[in-house]
């Protein structure tokens, strides 16, 4: 299905797009459960960016060589174990129009942003960035476990949740035509295709995957330390947060957050950031539609076709929005 076409409807100077590609979302039940009922048995929800083009074919991500493997698929069942792992750092480029890029998103809640909650931010990290799928396959995949304390432990596989296409995009607030005090921030907006409209969507529901919806972006600052507020994070560790390059690093300054201008910021693992619910009108607030095919079937699935069902054998969370 790929990332689809965007659709200007008013004055398009406002926005300006700077990535387009493929958004997947997937939810893992509680360690020991067999599946989920209900948003209670969630222990993870993650989504996964496949960038495919932007306003440069060439995104700069943290060196490939900064993958520690050992540590990679220690995502903190218990938050302990992953205290290992070192944020990315470094360069390399990466041609997204040719290469697989993905980046692997743990959200902070365990959900979306609720659309009703405006103001609420809800903070996420990158937790892995990658040219190669199996990468990601890795991640979402189970593993059983022994424990000291609690003996053996079963984690069960990821489950596919939605599949979909996204921008991320620049919006000139009041237009771009007051130059020298000019506001701009950063959206990241989707649309789903999977599933189709026709279904329950009791897992997406509970979740907050609307079948569409704005969030204002914003990268968080890995080297400010300073005083917590209410509207403060406690964050990752600060050995996990990333190591952005210079270039990107300098954009924040002194201030606490930055635009995701350029998206490149998330390339790194350990990059911090906030989603702040915008709209569940994309078209209503910036003027600009996503066009999706809209598909049934299985095998039209980008995500299954990328990532298998995995060891679960079953879409139906994805493709029959029913709890699995
Ligand atoms: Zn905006």
């Amino acid at each position: 299905m790929g990332q689809g076409e965007e659709v200007n409807t008013r004055n398009p100077s406002d926005v300006e797009i700077q990535e387009r590609g493929e958004i997947y979302f997937f939810y893992r039940p509680k360690v020991g459960k067999e599946e989920a009922h209900s948003s209670d048995d969630v222990q993870k929800m993650y989504i996964v960016l496949r960038p495919e083009s932007g306003e440069t074919s060439t995104e700069v991500k943290q060196a490939e060589d900064d993958h520690d493997d050992e540590e990679k698929n220690k995502e903190d069942v218990q938050p302990s174990s992953s205290a290992g792992t070192q944020g990315g750092h470094g360069a390399q480029e990466v041609n997204i129009e040719k290469e697989t890029l993905l980046r692997f998103i743990v959200m902070g809640k365990k959900s979306l942003p609720d659309p009703t909650k405006k103001s609420m931010p809800f903070w996420g990290f990158v937790e892995l960035v990658t040219t190669k799928i199996q990468d990601v396959k890795d991640a979402l995949k189970g593993e059983e476990y022994d424990t000291k304390t609690r003996g053996h432990r079963h984690k069960p596989p990821a489950r596919a949740l939605g599949e979909g296409m996204y921008r991320i995009l620049r919006h000139h607030v009041g237009g771009v035509k007051d130059d020298k005090k000019k506001k701009m921030h950063t959206h990241l907006i989707y649309k789903l295709e999977l599933p189709s409209e026709d279904v329950n969507e009791q897992p997406q529901e509970a979740l907050n995957v609307e079948r569409e919806a704005s969030f204002l972006i914003q990268i968080k600052n890995p080297e400010q330390t300073g005083k917590q507020g209410r509207t403060e994070f406690r964050g990752l560790q600060r050995k996990r947060r990333a190591v952005f390059p210079a270039h990107l690093q300098g954009q924040f300054g002194k201030l606490r957050y930055h635009a995701a201008d350029p998206p490149d910021f998330l390339n790194y693992e350990g990059c911090e950031f906030l989603l702040i619910s915008a709209s569940d009108d994309i078209e209503e607030e910036l003027g600009l539609d996503l066009e999706t095919e809209q598909t049934h079937d299985a095998s039209c699935s980008d995500l299954v076709n990328t990532f298998g069902v995995g060891e679960t054998g079953s879409a139906d969370a994805l493709l029959r929005g029913i709890w699995v």
